[in-house]
């Protein structure tokens, strides 16, 4: 098929680049930084155990930034690269869907064109929610694009928001020597998550000194020529936070602005997120919708197998994706990743469940790498033995959970997994053991 890509993405620098939030300003940047600062923090923390000697530490701001742009510019261009080699027409600028699958598209610099499509994704992805009382102005109150940018580190550091992106760019900073203290305004830690693993996680983040103040209400932010003064309601009353600068990570919502007219005919609802099936098909034949912008989490591999799922239909081929076997994984220390049902899911569920774990602390290759914090917790159904979560805390989870997603999109049962050989010693161990202990069987833990 001739295919035609739009995009409208602009760099700070000012330059259109492809791969959208994910390469620019989230998913990649993000690891990148999470990378060096977790290096800062072990060559800090935990060399002097390995018997490694050296004088303390000190971060190159500007350094880790270098290398951070470069990976990004490598990757983006790598997409324009893509688009390239597989003739597909890379167009930077504005698109407009229109009616009878028409779309307007506005160039960078050039005139407005419309081009017509037999089929349309629409994959617009998602923004940053704002809060009234907490406006972004790109300097002391900032999204998580500009916690990603900062050019030094700052002292302290506030968070609204203890999801997702507030622990990674909490830890981020806190590893390099930032006070953080994140607000979070509901009572429950990370309430998507198992709560064995949120428990363990939420201890080890305050073992590293990150103060997490839960059923938080934030009254007032007022940026300062020093800072951002924070008010905030708990339980106890009133609390004030000075601090360097503040991030607001409350969530994304669909970027649906702007992108369709109304004769399009696609139906959006009151928050924004274009309305589809389960084979991201709108109300319009031949135009799908993926990604942030609609329903389902808003992950990039969720968004990336429904454009692929799309794409196999548009090209009359069956397709679909599996929505109750998709990994989510938070890149903190531990890092957090599961898949499936969490074992309160599970219980309202109704159906008669066990669970094995295993913690890291007795896994011989955790201990090695001197990473023993956290656990692997599997849930499987008592009747047929069928997996249906798997919770880790731990190094590497987001590594590790593959297996898991990998055993459940095959349907295994814990069984599956306890008669598959692991490598000795590897950290995928304390998976099997996990799985042996369902079943009381774990060899290297004493059984409940
Ligand atoms: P999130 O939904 O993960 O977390 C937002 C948190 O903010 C929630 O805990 C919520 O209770 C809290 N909150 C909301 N309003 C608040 C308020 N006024 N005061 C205090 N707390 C408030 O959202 P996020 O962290 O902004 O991330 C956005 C999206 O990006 C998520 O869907 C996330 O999955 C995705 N993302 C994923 C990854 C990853 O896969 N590793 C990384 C970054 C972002």
């Amino acid at each position: 098929m001739k295919v035609a890509c739009i995009d409208e993405w602009k760099n700070k620098d000012g330059k259109n680049a492809f791969g959208g939030t994910c390469l620019n300003a989230g998913c990649i940047p993000s690891k990148a930084l999470l990378e060096s600062s977790e290096l800062f923090y072990r060559a800090t923390h935990e060399f002097k155990k390995h018997g490694i000697k050296i004088s303390a530490p000190e971060i190159d701001v500007a350094a880790m930034q270098k290398r951070k742009a470069g990976i990004v510019r490598q990757l983006t261009g790598g997409i324009a690269g893509l688009l390239k080699a597989n003739k597909i027409e890379g167009l930077q600028g504005h698109g407009r869907l229109l009616a009878g699958k028409q779309v307007e598209f506005t160039p960078i610099d050039g005139e407005t064109e419309v081009l017509q499509a037999r089929y349309v994704i629409l994959a617009v992805g998602s923004t940053p929610v704002e809060l009234k009382i907490a406006p972004f102005d790109g300097d002391k109150i900032v999204d998580s694009w500009g916690a990603l940018d900062f050019t030094e580190v700052p002292e302290t550091l506030g968070v609204i928001g203890a999801g997702v992106i507030g622990l990674e760019l909490g830890s981020v900073w806190s590893r390099l020597g930032t006070k953080v203290d994140i607000l979070e305004a509901m009572d429950d830690f990370l309430f998507m998550v198992d709560r064995d693993i949120a428990k363990e996680a939420g201890r080890q983040f305050k073992r590293q000194g990150i103060a997490i103040h839960l059923g938080a209400k934030m009254t007032l932010a007022k940026a300062t020529p020093k800072g951002v003064n924070v008010e905030y309601e708990t339980a106890d009353g009133t609390q004030k936070l000075s601090v360097d600068k503040l991030v607001v990570a409350v969530g994304r919502r669909p970027f649906t602005d702007n992108v369709l007219v109304k004769d399009a005919g696609i139906s959006v609802d009151d928050r924004g997120f274009i309305q589809v099936d389960d084979e991201c098909r709108t109300g319009q034949s031949g135009i799908f919708a993926i990604g942030d912008c609609v329903r389902g989490p808003m992950l990039a591999h969720k968004g990336s197998e429904e454009g692929v799922m799309a794409a196999d239909l548009i090209a009359g081929e069956i397709a679909e994706v599996n929505y109750k076997v998709i990994p989510s994984v938070i890149y903190t220390s531990p890092e957090i990743a599961w898949v499936g049902q969490t074992e309160a899911e599970v219980k309202a569920s109704g159906r008669a469940y066990k669970t094995g774990s295993f913690p890291f602390a007795a896994s011989g290759r955790a201990k090695a790498m001197e990473q023993t914090a956290g656990m692997v917790k599997i849930i499987s159904a008592q009747d047929d033995d069928e997996i249906l979560g798997v919770h880790i805390a731990g190094p590497m989870a987001g590594e590790l959970i593959s297996e898991a997603v990998l055993a459940m999109e095959f349907s295994a049962s814990t069984e599956d997994i306890q008669r598959t050989i692991h490598a000795h010693p590897s950290l995928a161990e304390a998976v099997h053991e996990a799985a042996l202990a369902v079943d009381n069987r774990a060899l290297n833990f004493p059984n409940k």
